[in-house]
């Protein structure tokens, strides 16, 4: 086999892959904890965690023996057959949850909310409500993934844009404005589709009361609440599930990212109200549930609800505010830090409005990778399980990317 070097990989890259991200000038080989390594043998402290999925870090020493357990017993059986490994992990997801029932396994997190938009059709079609009551809420700034559905869900216009015809049944509203919520909120609503902090649309948390407004809401007029944890659950903010925070339960709950710590999975988690919705042949997945992701996500829950990991979460979301809003102050460039445990967002003051993608790019030029929410806000969603030296190093130079960025 013919070795190819940096260059040759991202001219590959630029000739064969359909162009719909747009990658940094890197190639990454390997990881461990949350260091990783590009080809050519430079290290990176990951502010990223592949966007909030690796969890444990890279090459936690627990994901790879079940991985590696399970590769050599059984990899497949479909959903024709059962395995051990999704029926365990069902019901410690039921557990955990401390809301649902039963459990549906997908293989993403688009797929998982498809699941919900889905299941609350059947459900209201079941209330006996006609098509055109059994509309689904959503919010401005929201992300529900790129399927065809689940992008209408998505209420954010660049993601529609040539798309159309879109799926109907959905409908707007602000995020975080109970006025326009309540205007919106009519009896044709079935549902109402929210992430307890919206990630892609910026690291904006629901405000205080927001989410227990939209369950008041929604029980008073018999809709489900939905909610998105694709990106805010298993751990991320410092509770196992964001809603802890508010504290309510949703009907359904969407999960993916973190749940296989980098393996794909999604899930979506069904309370009392609608857990039998979905009956035989209604629904289903050929991978879902597949044994490797299911032995990968039974360690990652188990790792993830320890309290010893989630106050590491909690101790390193501090570390990493008090290191932000330092480097905001001594360069005046990001003023609201927003979000909760290690999901943090730093907003871009107006004057660098746009610029999050350069800062990026000195970033990754110092040695750290790091993520943007949209073209105005800095996003950190390292592993739950970084270590204090990770967070120093990774503002070190953080610190210094921003220093060639101000100078530039
Ligand atoms: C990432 C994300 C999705 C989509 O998940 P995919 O696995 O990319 O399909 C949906 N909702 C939220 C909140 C997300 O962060």
């Amino acid at each position: 086999m013919t070795t190819l070097d940096t260059a040759q990989l991202l001219a590959r890259g630029r000739d064969y892959l359909v162009p719909v991200y747009r990658q940094r000038e890197l190639v990454l080989d390997r990881g461990a904890g949350s260091r990783v390594w590009d080809m050519d043998g430079r290290e990176y402290v990951d502010f990223t965690a592949g966007i909030a999925v690796s969890a444990l870090g890279h090459g936690d020493p627990d994901i790879v023996a079940a991985l590696v357990a399970q590769a050599g017993r059984l990899w497949h059986t479909s959903n024709v057959f059962h395995s051990e490994p999704p029926l365990r992990l069902a019901e410690e997801l039921v557990q955990a949850s401390g809301f649902a029932q039963r459990v549906f396994f997908c293989n993403s997190g688009t797929e998982a909310n498809e699941a919900a938009i889905k299941l609350v059709r059947r459900w209201a079609t079941a209330q006996g409500r006609d098509p055109s009551r059994r509309t689904i809420l959503t919010f401005r700034g929201s992300f529900h993934g790129r399927t065809l559905a689940a992008v209408t869900a998505t209420a954010q216009p660049k993601y529609h844009d040539g798309f159309e015809p879109l799926p109907g049944g959905f409908r707007y509203c602000d995020f975080n404005d109970i006025d326009a919520f309540d205007a919106a909120f009519d009896d044709s609503v079935a549902a109402v589709l929210v992430e307890p902090i919206q990630g892609e649309g910026g690291v904006v948390p629901a405000a205080d009361g927001f989410l227990r407004h939209l369950r008041a809401r929604c029980d008073a007029r018999g809709a489900l609440l939905v909610l998105d944890e694709i990106q805010s659950g298993v751990g991320r903010t410092g509770t196992l599930w964001a809603h802890q925070w508010d504290g309510i339960a949703p009907d359904v709950m969407t999960l993916a990212k973190g749940l296989g710590c980098g393996f794909p999975i999604g899930a979506m988690l069904v309370g009392e109200r609608a857990a039998t919705t979905l009956q035989f042949g209604a629904h289903g997945t050929t991978f879902g549930g597949n044994p490797l992701a299911a032995s990968v996500a039974r360690v990652a829950l188990r790792k993830l609800s320890s309290p010893a990991l989630l106050a590491n979460v909690a101790r390193q979301s501090q570390a990493l505010r008090d290191g932000l809003g330092a480097l905001g102050r001594e360069f005046d460039l990001f003023g609201e830090l927003r979000g909760r445990g290690l999901m943090l967002g730093a907003v871009l003051r107006p004057r660098y409005a746009g610029r999050a993608s350069d800062i990026l790019d000195y970033a990754a030029r110092e040695g750290l990778l790091l993520l943007q929410a949209g073209p105005d806000v800095l996003r950190f969603v390292p592993a739950l399980n970084i270590r204090d030296e990770d967070i120093a190093d990774g503002l070190l130079r953080l610190r210094a990317a921003l220093t060639a960025f101000v100078v530039a």
